[in-house]
């Protein structure tokens, strides 16, 4: 009996297994892998031996800040309060053309680099919520193209600025996914804790998400991340609360940490670690020897903790750096957090793809599991000209193909370098 595929990608080389096999797509989805012999399909694409992995996932980049660094002014200090005082004045001048020319130009790239899921932060310190607005409307705009999920985040705090608790719930009634937080900016512990109230309650009442800004500080003492883990349970949002950052939990003791990994685990709290950014905002006000600048990813993982990378800004006032490739933020994961085994290098491509999947909470919408594919999933995918994982990381190409829902919605052609007689030299 013939099997009908509308389309068939033969010869790719699964990330998990290693194996060469044949991927059958039927109305979008994955409907065979390994093809049976008499497998049919109108349509075939030759993926040549190239390594397939499932789709990138961005669980925390700020579209409304992208390539805003340098306009009005740079940062020069490069400090986390130079940048939050810059954009401060900068959303004062946010129209509608300004956030969608400079978020659609920030969502082609990352598509192009294989982000096929993202979480967006979106401050909502605007009272005409302008950026919020504009988000939301790209959001349905790019329904076709990726799954993105929308956050509403309150830079200047909530007890700090009671009218963010107010925006907040406007922008779920808009078609906000989730709510946000930054406890430790708040003005005392306490203020901080009651912030993370009002976050994890709203997000009950309107089945939101809660994706806290938590414990970005390389103050040991700064402990959020147990309030937030503990309102997880608290409020039955286990599953559906996310710890971005959590920086201080680099700082705590030991006795403390293991603690705080268990009950994480037990929150089910996704951590999602941003390594590029937090490199150079963290450590500047130590002496020497300095931190790392990095949450304790590994060690998370070691507790069954999930953990997700995100690359986070790009060209912003808080970073001017950023490419929009998940495999930066890989990269520098791999250095700062001593993860350069080969079985670490790989455990850190997970948490670009499922990693990042489960901090999102997309469930079935996800197309890959333990590395590779899931039969029945969305047939969406990335084909990279690289042997695997740790060559993925090294030289951070971009994929050559990026498929979603059975179709090519990027392509990007290897980079040439030529010496002045013309000869081609191989860079890898
Ligand atoms: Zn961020």
């Amino acid at each position: 009996m013939t099997i009908p595929y509308d389309l068939i990608v033969k010869n790719a080389r699964l990330a998990g297994s290693g194996e060469k096999k044949d991927i059958g797509i039927k109305e979008g989805k994955i409907a065979g892998i390994g093809m049976p012999p008499g497998s049919a399909s109108t349509r075939t694409f030759d993926a040549e031996g190239r390594l397939l992995t499932a789709p990138f996932v961005e669980a925390h980049v700020h579209l409304d800040t992208a390539l805003t660094a340098g306009n009005p002014v740079w940062n020069e200090s490069g400090t986390l309060t130079e940048g939050i005082g810059i954009w401060a004045s900068r959303k004062q001048a946010l129209t509608r053309e300004d956030v969608l020319d400079r978020a659609e130009r920030t969502l082609r790239l990352l598509i192009g680099y294989g982000v096929l899921y993202l979480r967006t932060m979106v401050d909502i310190g605007d009272p005409k919520l302008t950026a919020l607005k504009a988000i939301l409307e790209l959001k349905e705009r790019y329904r076709d193209k990726l799954d993105m999920q929308v956050i509403a985040f309150p830079q200047d705090g909530i007890v700090s600025c009671p009218a963010n608790a107010e925006r907040m719930k406007e922008a779920l009634k808009l078609g906000a996914d989730g709510v946000s937080a930054v406890p430790h900016l708040e003005r005392t512990r306490e203020d901080g804790t009651r912030s993370l109230q009002i976050a994890f309650d709203m997000a009950k009442s309107g089945g939101a998400f809660v994706h806290v800004f938590c414990d970005e500080t390389d103050d040991g003492s700064s402990r959020f991340l147990e309030v937030c883990a503990s309102l997880a349970i608290e409020t039955g949002l286990k599953g559906r609360a996310a710890a971005a950052h959590a920086n201080a939990a680099a700082y705590y003791n030991e006795p403390y940490f293991r603690k705080i990994a268990a009950l994480v685990k037990e929150a089910e709290l996704s951590i999602v670690a941003c390594p590029l950014i937090n490199s150079v905002m963290q450590g500047r006000y130590d002496a020497y020897p300095k931190g790392r600048g990095i949450t304790r990813i590994k060690e998370f993982r070691d507790a069954g903790v999930n953990v997700a990378l995100a690359h986070d800004d790009i060209l912003s006032p808080f970073y001017p750096l950023g490419t929009g490739n998940p495999l930066d933020a890989a990269h520098m994961a791999a250095h700062l957090a001593h993860m350069s085994g080969r079985a670490e290098l790989s455990a850190l491509l997970g948490m670009i793809t499922e990693g990042g999947a489960s901090a999102m909470n997309l469930g079935e919408r996800y197309s890959g599991k333990d590395g590779d594919l899931r039969p029945g999933a969305p047939a969406s995918f990335l084909l990279f000209d690289a042997r695997d994982a740790q060559e993925m990381i090294r030289l951070r190409a971009a994929p050559r193909f990026v498929f979603r829902n059975g179709r090519i919605v990027a392509e990007t052609s290897p980079v040439r370098t030529l010496l002045p007689a013309g000869n081609e030299v191989p860079l890898h």
